[in-house]
């Protein structure tokens, strides 16, 4: 049983139902600060600027019997900062899997674990993913303490959709890679999320342009740091800022990118079920049945049969006008 947990203290069973007694008003009371035994804890920590970590996860971190971290110098410093003196094992990308097996057998002899990466929360676009998916598999408790993160931050100040978006991280290092990964996301209608280095962010805003026009884009450079900068243009007008000034290259980034315009991929798909209904009916197979010709094209553009059957009908009686 491990020296630092509170056994009677009933934070949380995250396991099943939650036994914390209701207050009379019904309300859940105030979970309070201490670990459970055998639990891990994913603690997100700040992308920045330091107050931004939360008191549960200072308490936390404070209180495990060990902390595992992506970096553990770059880490060190953080928890130097608050006082934390909690030893320390790295966790990660090259020592994952024997270490998670090793943190395993920890957490099942009653140790609590938190596991924190250089910034923001675990898992997103950083280390830890092994380690939690063999903790469920062992039943273990896995406890997330929420807190910064880079994509959620720069989403909530951006200005575009929040009611859908998707999360793609890295785009690929290399041109080739990232301009077939981008092609793949042209149609995607929802809000698209990007982490980028400073390497690569001229390169890469300048594929998402080939790729996917001039959309609506947003950069959040240096989130909650001394340069924080957020900026919204189209994907050009982005281009040119960065490269008419130096310093809008350093540091990091997120890249936000509008979703398809849906009105105008419909009307580009609407337009391309009419090009192969002309190959199919008058071009290629005049033999060809209408009802089979819509159903190749229903096959090729997803459109729905009686929006293509209803055009097919009127290439059908163009047809039949010209032989008269
Ligand atoms: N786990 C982290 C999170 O929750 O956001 C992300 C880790 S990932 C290795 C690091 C990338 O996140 C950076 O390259 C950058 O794209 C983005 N990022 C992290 N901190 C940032 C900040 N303060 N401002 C802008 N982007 C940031």
């Amino acid at each position: 049983m491990s020296k630092r947990s509170i056994p009677d203290n009933p934070e949380i069973d995250n396991s099943g139902a939650d036994k914390r007694e209701p207050t009379p008003s019904g309300e859940l009371p105030e979970v309070l600060p201490g670990v459970l035994p055998g639990a891990l804890y994913i603690v997100a920590t700040p992308i920045g600027n330091l107050s931004d970590i939360s008191d549960r996860a200072r308490s936390i971190l404070a209180t495990v019997d060990l902390i595992a971290a992506e970096d553990t110098r770059h880490s060190a410093k953080l928890l130097h900062h608050f006082s934390i003196k909690t030893p320390i094992i790295s966790l990660h990308d090259f020592n994952e899997a024997d270490r998670s097996r090793k943190l395993i057998s920890k957490l099942s002899g009653g140790d609590s674990i938190a596991l924190i990466s250089d910034a923001g929360t675990p898992l997103i676009s950083d280390p830890g993913y092994l380690l939690v998916k063999q903790a469920r598999a062992a039943g273990l408790t896995i406890i997330p303490i929420p807190g910064p993160c880079a994509a959620i931050t720069a989403l909530s100040a951006a200005g575009l959709a929040t009611d859908r978006f998707i999360f793609e991280g890295f785009p690929p290092a290399k041109s080739g890679a990232r301009l077939t990964g981008f092609r793949k996301l042209r149609s995607e209608t929802r809000t698209l999320i990007f982490y980028e280095s400073n390497h690569r962010i001229l390169a890469s805003l300048a594929d998402m342009a080939t790729v996917f026009g001039d959309r609506q884009a947003v950069i959040a450079r240096e989130m909650t740091k001394r340069f924080e900068t957020i900026k919204s243009d189209k994907l050009s007008g982005l281009i040119q800022w960065i490269e008419q000034d130096e310093k809008q290259k350093l540091g990091e980034f997120v890249v936000i990118l509008a979703g398809a315009d849906s009105a105008m991929l419909q009307a580009a798909e609407i337009e391309q079920a009419q090009v192969l209904l002309n190959k199919f009916l008058v071009e290629i197979s005049p033999g060809l049945s209408l009802s089979q010709a819509v159903s190749l094209v229903v096959e090729l553009t997803g459109l729905k049969k009686n929006q293509v059957y209803d055009m097919a009908l009127k290439i059908g009686k163009e047809i039949e006008q010209g032989k008269d």
